[in-house]
């Protein structure tokens, strides 16, 4: 009963008219930052997170303490205990779900290719049954789809209606299952579904399987580095996403299934997003970026993109979600790579001295 007090508490809005959340994943980058943000706004907000050690479960504890300091509860939980759900969503009237748990990263899917399903399908179909059958009136979920479905289109920018049925890897190929399963979920349940195909996020408080980051660790190591020749990311700043994924809970329409009767009451919204920066840079020009920050030279080898999961480029058309709910990305890599920077050499208690990353670090709104 204290346990159900605390996660009620939790998951209460502090404002009126504010939302309940649930936000899985809670403990990793996203997730963290969009909590933060619902919390700063009023918005009551409940984390879930198993705390896998995929990264450094040391970064994923210091974002639950910077949470915890801001009243955010975070449950060490798999999005596979169908118990647990069940009961979170009978104790909590959850109005949305911001579900973001997931095994990252293209890579690592040839070492651990189950892990992925476990997470990426398996889970994501327990957090769509628990809304589904045991919250009333269901919640409207907002979920993290990628970029990484355009796989190797090459006729960019990606429209949300462009191909995405040649995933490049397993990871990609579990992020499609994903939107199709929605589809599955929106049609027979009258769940609110909403995918947010994410372009490569990065921050302060970042993830150290990322490029971005790990080369920013070598440089400052002294260590080697092996970049793609070619190789163009559609880098989007954190708190720009942190704004699409809040733009995208609040205009996700409602949900129109009712758990007790089973019956739905008309069509409910399903809709897919790009959350991307819309300016592809190379790689190279991220790492130039790093090395003036960190006031050092990185040791690079530059080789050809071996074809293990990687795709060349990325570029997001977003005018959807400008459209639905004013999206709008303004911050250029200069000055976000600055930000990672600034957290980055903190964090870690770095002897460097940051360095401005070109003459004047502009955000991109002017450019725009
Ligand atoms: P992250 O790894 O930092 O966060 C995911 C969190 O989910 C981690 O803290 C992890 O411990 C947790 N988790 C994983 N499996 C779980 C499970 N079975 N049960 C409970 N918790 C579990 O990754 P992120 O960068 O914050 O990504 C968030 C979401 O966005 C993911 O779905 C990811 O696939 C997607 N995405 C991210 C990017 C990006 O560039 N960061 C790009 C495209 C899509």
């Amino acid at each position: 009963a204290k346990w159900e007090e605390q996660i009620r508490r939790s998951a209460r809005p502090a404002r009126d008219g504010g939302i309940s959340v649930l936000v899985t994943g809670a403990a990793g980058f996203v997730g963290t930052h969009c909590s933060l943000a619902l919390k700063a706004r009023g918005d009551g907000v409940l984390g879930l997170d198993n705390f896998n050690a995929y990264y450094d479960p040391a970064l994923k504890r210091a974002r639950q303490a910077l949470l915890a300091s801001r009243g955010v509860l975070i449950l060490d939980a798999d999005i596979n205990d169908a118990l647990l759900l069940a009961k979170l969503f009978d104790v909590a009237a959850f109005t949305h779900v911001l579900h973001l748990a997931a095994q990252a990263g293209v890579r690592y899917a040839m070492e651990a290719p189950q892990t992925y399903v476990a997470s990426n399908v398996a889970g994501l179909v327990s957090v769509f049954e628990a809304a589904a059958k045991h919250a009333d009136p269901q919640p409207a979920i907002v979920w993290a789809s990628s970029s990484s479905v355009y796989g190797l289109n090459t006729d960019a920018p990606f429209s949300e209606d462009h191909r995405t049925d040649r995933p490049a890897s397993l990871y990609a190929a579990t992020k499609k299952a994903g939107e199709a399963i929605a589809h599955a979920y929106n049609h027979i349940y009258g769940l609110s579904l909403t995918g947010l195909r994410f372009f490569t996020v990065y921050g302060p408080w970042g993830r150290p399987d990322m490029a971005y980051f790990s080369f920013a660790s070598a440089i400052v190591a002294g260590e080697p580095i092996t970049l793609f020749a070619d190789a163009r990311r559609d880098f989007t700043f954190i708190d720009d996403v942190v704004r699409g994924c809040l733009g995208a809970l609040d205009t996700a329409g409602r949900s129109t299934g009712s758990a007790r009767t089973g019956k739905k009451t008309g069509p409910a919204p399903l809709r897919v997003y790009n959350l991307g920066n819309t300016s592809p840079v190379p790689v190279t020009r991220m790492v130039a970026i790093l090395e003036k920050l960190l006031g050092k030279k990185a040791n690079k080898r530059v080789v050809t993109m071996p074809s293990n999961g990687d795709v060349p480029f990325t570029h997001a058309n977003v005018s959807h979600a400008a459209h639905d709910f004013g999206y709008r990305p303004t911050t250029s890599l200069e000055a976000g790579l600055r930000h990672f920077v600034d957290w980055f050499v903190d964090y870690y208690k770095l002897d460097v001295k940051i360095a401005t990353a070109n003459a004047k670090p502009t955000d991109n709104k002017t450019a725009k």
